[in-house]
């Protein structure tokens, strides 16, 4: 059987083209210079897939920063007011990544999306009434001709027309449709070019297909790759769709002229089924995907052939493939010299994933593949023992009834017996949770982490520095402190070091957005905590004053999102271990004195469900319940706390307020207030803190501004209910600008509360 790779991770084994890129903006280095490195590592990329035996590698999936950005370019779709600032193509493209300012002018960044399910994050393309789309770049073909010099003959792959208009922001009078005959033109454009190269296949990636469609988009679909289509020529095209499944177009796009589909295998639920109820056409090859590009688990052997030779009952040319790009894989596991062997020999990130696709593609070919090695070794490691099984947590987790997620008392009632206990002021004033990571606090936790200094000296500093934190809040007039969260700068490794069940990379980055790389931790087993986190840093924090400090807490939603999961259990399995840890820990600080604890849900919606059919029964169905596990058992007068980010929740407001908290923060700023009708709508009952300013921009809000928000919020908001706070923590911020944008919080809060 054939093979092949959807796309392969970018950044480089040891992240070396972020740190090149990152060079180039500071100007330290020359675009040619950052042009070498990039050159390097496609050929490394490319020879390793080589070298693997990899059938299809593709080309063009490499990008200094996005891959709709370089669409963007490619399709000659750059704003009027970007192309004026007259930079060359190279500065272009970053000012459109990252915004420019400077002698040519001001302008901002792309909007940057959430990539469908995925923790990456595309730029939105903008459309502009006077877009002219026309093939105009030279990318792919230039990759292309690259890789034809090392020998390596490769699929150049382009989002497809129909995700890029989908994508895509129209600020105009234009929809899609308008651009229907351009983009024609441009992808028939595309193909001639290749053809003349010689290209022997192309792959467009259509993930959109996999999202629930009208009929009208099909038949916008269709009549789009009708004509594009007709321009193939000598040139084959793989229609690749990834993350789902796509049973509103299989018959649809089945009936195209394209000589491949990709099909994950994996995500797409429905796939197989829809591959026995249809069959797939003979004179098409299906390029299987059967191989996580998501996860870091080794692929069960066994899984994969039955599941492959159901597939090849359906269909008469297999080739076996990726579910998705292996972008969301960190790079090779060679580089984790610390992991334990029989850790480690449970997992294959994108490079050892080359060698499970090779290995698979010639496993199939044997008419014995139980007596060949390669099979018998992978068994071994699906047979053997996992570490960190607890029966005990599988069995409190089974335990759990609803009283487990329900609180005592309901939240009308709280709410008066909390505004009781705190006689906060209208519009109470407080934070995030996080105050700036200075050098200061960074260098703490570097000496700490290798040896410089002992444990004693690491936790002195940190509370001195908590000390520091709470002093400054008392003198801005804040009502909520926080302790500062000096002692971590991650929402989810810091918890994890603390559970049994979890294990931590050292180098396995995973490219979340343009230079920015994440490093999800591995949920390995069973999730258990061993020991109280947070619990002196809050008390000692509370210690120091009167004005309520609360304790700050990742939930266990964001926690599982954030890290790679099992699947070998559910993820409403997971949540509800985390849950449980959670909850003790909860238990803890309020038993310690502890009267308000923030449980934050930073990305609760990450992985809801491209489906909407599937966003209760897949997801909220369990995702709003393990939340509420970590709370039901504290006291009616303990004010619980959450607090999310990246907006975009005006859909599911409502399961939001049912995660039964006391008082919401989440960012709004940005997504200029929309969310406050959706409250309103919905009748919102919890208590709710709209960031009045954007954190992630240093520049600072003046009171006025914010007075001005206030007021618009309380059009919409009952003054009861409103609590003043920026829109999310502040650990990325330095300290002048943090206490000048603070000061104007509390004063702007002041001024409406003494107007009304
Ligand atoms: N409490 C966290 C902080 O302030 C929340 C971070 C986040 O929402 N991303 O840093
Ligand atoms: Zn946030």
């Amino acid at each position: 059987m054939k093979s092949a790779v959807i796309g392969f991770p970018r950044v480089g084994k040891l992240r070396e083209l972020k740190f090149a890129s990152e060079k180039y903006f500071r100007g330290q280095i020359t675009e040619e210079s950052l042009d070498v490195v990039a050159k390097e590592l496609r050929k490394e990329h490319w020879q390793l897939q080589q070298k693997a035996g990899i059938d299809f590698i593709s080309s063009n999936d490499f990008s200094f920063y996005d891959g709709m950005l370089d669409t963007t370019v490619l399709l000659n779709a750059i704003p009027k007011e970007y192309q004026k600032l007259g930079l060359n193509e190279q500065q272009t493209y970053f000012a459109m990544a990252r915004g420019y300012q400077g002698e040519q002018g001001d302008v901002k960044a792309f909007a940057m999306k959430k990539w469908f399910n995925t923790n990456y994050h595309y730029m939105v393309p903008e459309i502009n009434d006077d877009t002219k789309i026309t093939l105009c770049g030279n990318k792919p073909f230039h990759e292309y001709k690259e890789a034809k010099e090392y020998g390596i003959e490769t699929k150049p792959v382009i989002i497809g027309a129909f995700t890029f208009l989908k994508l895509a922001k129209y600020n105009g009078k234009n929809t899609a449709a308008n651009y229907a005959e351009q983009l024609v033109k441009a992808y028939g454009d595309i193909l001639n070019k290749l053809n003349e190269l010689g290209t022997k296949w192309v792959q467009f990636d259509e993930p959109a297909l996999v999202t629930d469609l009208t009929a009208e988009e099909i038949q916008f679909f269709v009549a789009l790759y009708k004509r594009i289509l007709g321009n193939k020529n000598n040139v084959k095209v793989l229609l690749q769709t990834y993350f789902g499944d796509v049973r509103d177009c299989y018959k649809d796009i089945m009936d195209l002229e394209f000589d491949g589909i990709g099909l994950d295998f994996l995500e797409g639920k429905r796939n197989l089924e829809l591959l026995r109820l249809n069959n797939f056409p003979e004179d098409k090859i299906l390029f299987a995907g059967v191989i996580n590009g998501k996860n870091i688990w080794k692929c069960d052997y066994k899984r994969i052939l039955d599941m492959l030779s159901e597939i090849k009952k359906h269909a008469k040319n297999v080739v076996i493939s990726t579910s998705c790009s292996l972008l969301h894989n960190p790079y090779t596991l060679e580089n984790e010299t610390k992991m334990e062997e029989n850790v480690k020999k449970h997992f294959a990130f994108a490079k050892e994933k080359l060698s499970e696709i090779h290995e698979l593609s010639y496993i199939t070919e044997s008419d014995d593949y139980e007596a060949l090695t390669e099979y018998k070794r992978n068994r071994e490691v699906f047979e053997a023992v996992r570490l960190y099984e607890s029966k005990e947590i599988q069995a409190e987790v089974a335990a759990l009834s609803e009283k487990d997620f329900i609180r005592k008392i309901d939240r009308k009632e709280r709410e008066k017996i909390q505004k009781k206990e705190f006689g906060f002021p209208l519009f109470p004033t407080t934070t995030i949770g996080s105050f700036p990571q200075t050098q200061e606090v960074k260098k703490n936790r570097s000496n700490y982490r290798t040896g410089e200094i002992d444990e004693k000296t690491y936790e002195k500093q940190v509370f001195k520095l908590i000390e520091a934190c709470i002093r400054q809040q008392e003198e801005l007039g804040l009502d909520v402190l926080v302790h500062g969260e000096y002692e971590r700068n991650d929402m989810v490794e810091f918890f994890g070091e603390n559970l049994e069940g979890y294990v931590f990379t050292e180098k396995a980055w995973v490219q979340s957005y343009g230079t920015r790389c994440v490093k999800p931790p591995i949920i390995f087993g069973d999730v258990k905590r061993i020991r109280p986190i947070t619990v002196k840093y809050s008390k000692y924090a509370q210690s120091l004053t009167n004005k309520p400090v609360k304790g700050m807490l990742t939930g266990p939603v964001t926690i599982l999102n954030w890290s790679f999961p099992r699947e070998d259990v559910s993820l409403q399995e997971m949540a509800y271990q985390i849950g449980i840890a959670i909850r003790e820990e909860v238990c803890d600080l309020e038993k310690l004195g502890i009267k308000i604890i923030q449980i934050d849900e930073a990305a609760l919606k990450e992985k809801l469900p491209i489906r909407r059919n599937e966003w209760y029964s897949e997801y909220l169905d369990w995702a709003i319940p393990a939340f509420r596990l970590c709370h039901s058992r504290v006291k009616p007068e303990t004010q619980i706390h959450t607090h999310m980010c990246y907006s975009e929740f005006e859909e599911i407001v409502k399961d939001i307020d049912n995660m039964d908290a006391d008082v919401i923060s989440f960012e709004a700023s940005r997504s200029k207030l929309t969310i406050i009708d959706a409250l309103k709508a919905n009748n919102f009952e919890t208590e709710v803190g709209p960031g009045v300013y954007d954190i992630h921009s240093p520049r600072i809000p003046t009171v006025e501004e914010i007075v001005q928000v206030l007021q618009k919020m309380l059009e919409k908001i009952d003054k009861n209910k409103l609590w003043v706070n920026p829109d999310c923590g502040l650990k990325t911020r330095g300290i002048p600008e943090t206490i000048a944008s603070l000061k104007n919080l509390v004063e702007a809060a002041k001024i409406v509360r003494e107007s009304l």
